[in-house]
């Protein structure tokens, strides 16, 4: 692109590809940046482009339709030379500047190598997504021992499944498809343990009757998972894992409604792979620093604050999808349409065209938040879920801190949340920097609400060598 760009997109996943799309109809330069060697972020995330013939995975989408018309709008937009599709491009931090935006991005096309470089624009969009949620329990560091969206990248991504003989665990409805696609790649799947009950859903039926699709779409992996004989056990958990050099078995106990085992109920099931996951945490890593008012949502994440019109608190800057609460891909996609719709009229030009439809997408948007309030309501953390863990259990994976040190520093130091027991016991103050046990040491000392992520000023490891590289 040789004129200087009005907006930076980071991340393309639906959100971002909608909202480059969106920007592109209006006439915008776009540049889009992503980590991932292609375009589709989680939800559609594909082999790379020279291994997709020998890996097929169509049949594990959904929406493929809506994929493929925005991967055309992207391609019309780059033959036309008004967007830039920078992927494998890892932004490590964003700044506000006097006239807009700059992003620090690390080129990772010829890893190792890695090239840093600046991009700015008058106009920031940060679409990162999330990543799994997840809650420790003895025996989660054992090889083999995954997240369900770690499973659910591998089988999307590179048509691996991690194990022939998997059990999962957690809450939440994305359980149900990482288990049909597992069970249609031959995988035996053991148990689909859900510590909710569905029955909870009962309680919000406007929303459950406003959705029908999504509802179906439930329906259809239930259906697929009773033809494969695939156990869903409700309220029920995966308590412990066990093995030597990997896992070999998990420990399964049906939960009383706050969440303990059932004295009598636990039972052995082996294994060679598990997946665990607790919904998922929104990744803030960009927008902290730049100084977003964030909120809880019902789901007990921190996510940012967004208008109507996606507008953060911060003039000149959007978010869109997950980043602004976990709420799946459809929601995802309205959200990043009408992000690059605010980007057009606070830039000055037209409305995308097809302005009526602008309506539309507002009410689907405000239909599927109203579902995804209704989803983390009935799928909550179970508030006992602590009665699980051993002292001797990791929660800090990093520093390899236990549940024993963070219960002393709580009992003896005082600490009441995750800053505190980070100074008295390092948790958080490893590689991850906190991303996978902040929310699990804050559940422990503050209970499961008002937790907020630390500010990470360096959202990738960057090389020194790669910024000594760097124009001054
Ligand atoms: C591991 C995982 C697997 C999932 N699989 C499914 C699934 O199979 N089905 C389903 O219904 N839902 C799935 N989800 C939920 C899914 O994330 C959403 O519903 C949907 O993809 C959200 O869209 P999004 O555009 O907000 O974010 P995402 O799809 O997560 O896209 C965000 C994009 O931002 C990029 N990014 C993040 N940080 C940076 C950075 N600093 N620099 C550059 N790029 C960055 C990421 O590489 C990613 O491509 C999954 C979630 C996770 C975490």
């Amino acid at each position: 692109m040789s004129e200087p760009a009005d907006l930076l997109v980071v991340g393309a996943g639906p959100a971002g590809m909608a909202a480059a799309a969106t920007a592109l109809a209006g006439g915008l330069r776009v540049v889009l940046v992503d980590s991932g060697a292609a375009v589709g972020g989680q939800y559609w995330r594909h082999p790379p482009a020279h291994a997709r013939a020998a890996i097929p995975t169509d049949d594990l989408h959904h929406g493929l339709r809506g994929y493929r018309a925005l991967c055309e709008a992207l391609s019309a937009g780059r033959a036309a030379g008004r967007l830039e599709l920078r992927l494998a491009h890892h932004v490590w931090s964003a700044v506000r500047e006097d006239d807009g935006f700059a992003i620090h991005v690390v080129d990772r096309r010829r890893a190792p190598q890695e090239t840093a470089g600046v991009l700015r624009a008058p106009k920031l969009l940060v679409a990162t997504g999330a990543y799994d949620r997840q809650l420790p329990f003895p025996g989660w560091d054992l090889p083999g021992v995954l997240t369900v969206g770690g499973l659910q990248a591998l089988l999307k991504g590179g048509g691996v499944a991690a194990g022939s003989r998997v059990a999962l665990g957690g809450t939440g409805p994305f359980l149900l498809p990482v288990a049909a696609a597992l069970a249609s790649r031959g995988v035996e799947v053991v148990a689909v343990c859900e510590a909710a009950h569905p029955s909870a859903w009962l309680r919000h039926p406007g929303p459950l009757l406003r959705n029908p699709r999504t509802w179906a779409e439930g329906a259809g992996y239930a259906t697929a998972l009773a033809r494969r004989r695939v156990r869903f056990r409700p309220r029920t958990a995966i308590t412990g894992a066990e093995g030597g050099d990997r896992v070999t078995a998990v420990r399964i106990a049906s939960l009383r409604p706050d969440g303990s085992p059932r004295p009598g109920t636990e039972r052995h099931v082996e294994v060679d792979a598990v997946g665990v996951g607790w919904g998922f945490a929104p990744q803030l890593d960009l927008l902290v620093p730049l100084g977003c008012a964030l909120t809880d949502s019902a789901d007990g994440n921190a996510v940012v604050v967004v208008g109507g019109g996606q507008r953060t608190t911060v003039p000149g800057l959007y978010a869109a999808g997950e980043t602004c609460g976990v709420g799946g891909a459809a929601l995802a996609v309205g959200e990043g349409r009408l992000a690059a719709e605010s980007v057009l009229a606070d830039s000055g030009a037209a409305p995308a065209p097809g302005p009526k439809r602008l309506a539309g997408v507002r009410s689907a948007v405000a239909r599927h938040r109203a579902f995804a309030r209704a989803l983390a309501l009935a799928h909550p953390i179970p508030p006992a879920w602590s009665s699980w863990l051993t002292d001797e259990t990791v929660v800090c994976r990093c520093e390899e801190v236990t549940a024993g040190a963070i219960r002393t520093a709580r009992a003896e130091g005082g600490a009441d949340d995750h800053r505190q027991v980070k100074q008295l016991t390092r948790a958080g103050m490893g590689w991850c920097q906190g991303r996978m046990c902040g929310p699990a040491v804050h559940c422990l000392t503050a209970g499961q609400r008002g937790y907020e992520p630390a500010e990470r000023l360096v959202a990738t490891p960057v090389t020194l060598g790669a910024l000594a590289d760097l124009d001054p």
